[in-house]
């Protein structure tokens, strides 16, 4: 079987996905390192590797196990994250939190940023890349998580960016410096709704996702202690699943200076500040 044979037979078993034709090639790219451009005129005969390989991981895929996963990387924002079992998939939407971080940003020297529930660190170290001058904290307690978010700092070449495997329920925040701004994608997803979760996403790690009986335990921790770690006119922005922002503006009562909802692409509202 040639290398373009062996693709076409993978797009087709992929095709369930809807993106099979996509799926396979970042198969191929990123596992046999075969470029896009070439796979079409690859008359190469497929080694039994190569066959493994793509069999392999076209069974996982069929088994449900997200794609980022068996590629074990994915992109966010302009940079690429180590991602495997035990950490949250970066999501295209959670850029938008990173958008809102920089431009608030933008002419404060030396500013000091938290990422809370850091994950990879999708938010943090893009933060911390994009502005060298800052300081930024990674607070993430899975020890799973904290693995990778180690592992891409490293790799990112980060030099500015503090990893700290804590809890941000217990955590003493008094020795720390206040911020000026603090982020978090934190679990937001009701405890009861995750059984029924499409069968892809339960593959990621559920204290990643499960954000208690009403979804909004993070919040309400954020919105008792952690604002008090806000520099006067800094910001706190979280994102937030479907119809949350409104509860947690309410969290957040009489703590703040301005609001404001940023809806995502399928205007959903996905993001909520606070200038504090
Ligand atoms: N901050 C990470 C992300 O946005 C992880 C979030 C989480 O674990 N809930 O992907």
């Amino acid at each position: 079987m040639t290398l373009k044979q062996l693709y076409s037979k993978s797009s087709k078993d992929l095709s369930f996905t809807d993106c099979g034709e996509f799926e396979a090639l970042c198969l191929f790219n990123d596992l046999l390192g075969v470029k896009k451009e070439n796979i079409y005129l690859d008359n190469k005969e497929a080694s039994e590797s190569d066959i493994n390989i793509i069999n392999n991981a076209v069974h996982r895929r069929k088994n449900g196990e997200p794609l980022q996963y068996i590629l074990g990387k994915w992109d966010f924002y302009d940079l690429t994250f180590k991602v495997g079992e035990g950490v949250l998939i970066p999501r295209p939407e959670t850029e938008m939190l990173v958008d809102f971080a920089l431009e608030k940003l933008n002419g404060i020297n030396n500013p000091i940023v938290y990422d809370l529930c850091a994950g990879s660190g999708c938010i943090g170290l893009t933060i911390a890349k994009h502005r060298p001058d800052a300081t930024v904290f990674l607070l993430e307690k899975e020890e799973s998580a904290y693995k990778f978010l180690c592992e891409n700092k490293e790799k990112l070449g980060i030099e500015n960016a503090v990893l700290i495997n804590g809890d941000m329920f217990t955590l003493d925040i008094s020795m720390l410096p206040c911020a000026n701004i603090i982020l978090s994608n934190p679990p937001y997803i009701e405890t009861k709704e995750i059984s029924g979760l499409q069968k892809e996403v339960l593959f990621e790690p559920v204290t990643a996702l499960d954000g208690g009986a009403d979804g909004l335990d993070f919040y309400r921790c954020l919105a008792k202690t952690w604002y008090r770690n806000v520099k006067s006119d800094g910001f706190i922005a979280l994102e937030c699943g479907e119809e949350q922002s409104n509860s947690i503006i309410d969290l957040f009562y009489g703590k703040y200076k301005e609001k404001q909802v940023i809806f995502d692409f399928n205007n959903i509202d996905r993001i909520v500040t606070f200038r504090i």
